[in-house]
């Protein structure tokens, strides 16, 4: 119905190239109240209907917060109706591909889009993976970098806006405060995804409160007591039931995502990053061991589908 409201309304306000031009203001997620948009609900393999892994916290008509910058967020992120200048913060759980590989898009010409400095967050580096404030040099380093028509992001004289990154020390296992201002406040925190440096977030505003899992395997109590009483917990399911070996180790299986779930007393749960391309009746039977464990309010993330926290 909102897609059909913003395409009759662009009938008026003009048509390029046969396709309906995008008004800025106008998004899929409500105008009031605090809402959780999935810009990609999809895992690391490719599938025709899921982008991966990508969020944003809309704040009164705004989007406020995005966390995770997957494949295909870059084209989820302009659907949405989301606007770079908005932004308050990007969090970034980990260094996986598929949670960071459409950030230099999104980067791209946004000294255009904004021109207060963009704040960014994410994790401490360890083996195969750079700490975040490293990845960020090798990407946008105006000499050395592999975008330094990009530099602007650092400070240099190349496109993009500055960004202004902060890098959380996952060693030491505590919640930290990455962001607090106008009473929004996001705390990051340190969860085991098997050797990689990976974090959750928390975001809290009116009351309300939103935690992301980012992806790891579910078995640090800390990370319940992160999620003590959540409004949503947004949760990965990335791996089928009676899932073993490396697998496991970087990833809850369905009945701990459902633990934690139960034990954290979340109010709502939104399963995403899905394990299941193409066979629905393989996540039928992940939500299901889920829902043995929690019964609360379960939804089952889409892509560019909008879910009121209340
Ligand atoms: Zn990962």
């Amino acid at each position: 119905m909102v897609r059909l409201a913003r395409f009759a309304m662009c009938l008026s306000c003009g048509m390029a190239l046969g396709t309906p031009t995008m008004l800025a203001s106008q998004t899929l997620c409500p105008s009031e109240g605090v809402a959780v948009q999935v810009l990609g609900s999809g895992g690391p393999r490719t599938g025709s209907d899921r982008a991966s892994a990508s969020y944003l916290v809309w704040v009164d008509g705004r989007a406020r917060v995005m966390v995770d910058a997957g494949g295909g967020s870059f084209v989820r992120f302009g659907a949405s109706g989301a606007r770079l200048a908005d932004l308050r913060l990007i969090a970034l759980s980990h260094l996986h591909p598929d949670h960071v590989t459409d950030l230099a898009g999104l980067l791209w010409l946004s000294d255009a889009a904004r021109v207060e400095p963009l704040r960014m967050v994410g994790p401490s580096g360890a083996g195969d993976f750079p700490a975040f404030d490293d990845f960020l040099q090798r990407l946008f380093h105006p000499e050395s970098g592999a975008f330094p028509v990009l530099s602007g992001v650092l400070g240099g004289q190349g496109r993009g806006v500055r960004t202004l990154p902060n890098t959380i020390d996952v060693t030491h296992h505590v919640s930290s405060v990455v962001f607090e201002e106008s009473g929004l406040r996001i705390l990051a925190h340190p969860v085991p995804h098997g050797p990689v440096p990976a974090l959750a977030f928390r975001v809290e505003i009116d009351g309300l409160s939103v935690v992301f899992s980012g992806d790891q395997n579910g078995s640090d109590p800390a990370f319940v007591e992160f999620s003590e009483e959540a409004t949503t917990l947004v949760m990965h399911l990335a791996v089928p039931p009676r899932t073993s070996g490396f697998a496991r180790d970087l990833h809850a299986t369905p009945d701990v995502v459902g633990q934690v779930a139960k034990s954290a007393s979340v109010r709502e749960l939104i399963l995403s990053h899905l394990f299941a391309h193409d066979d629905p009746a393989d996540l039928e039977m992940g939500v299901d061991e889920v829902r043995a464990r929690y019964n609360g309010s379960i939804r089952v993330a889409e892509d560019l589908a909008c879910y009121p926290v209340r």
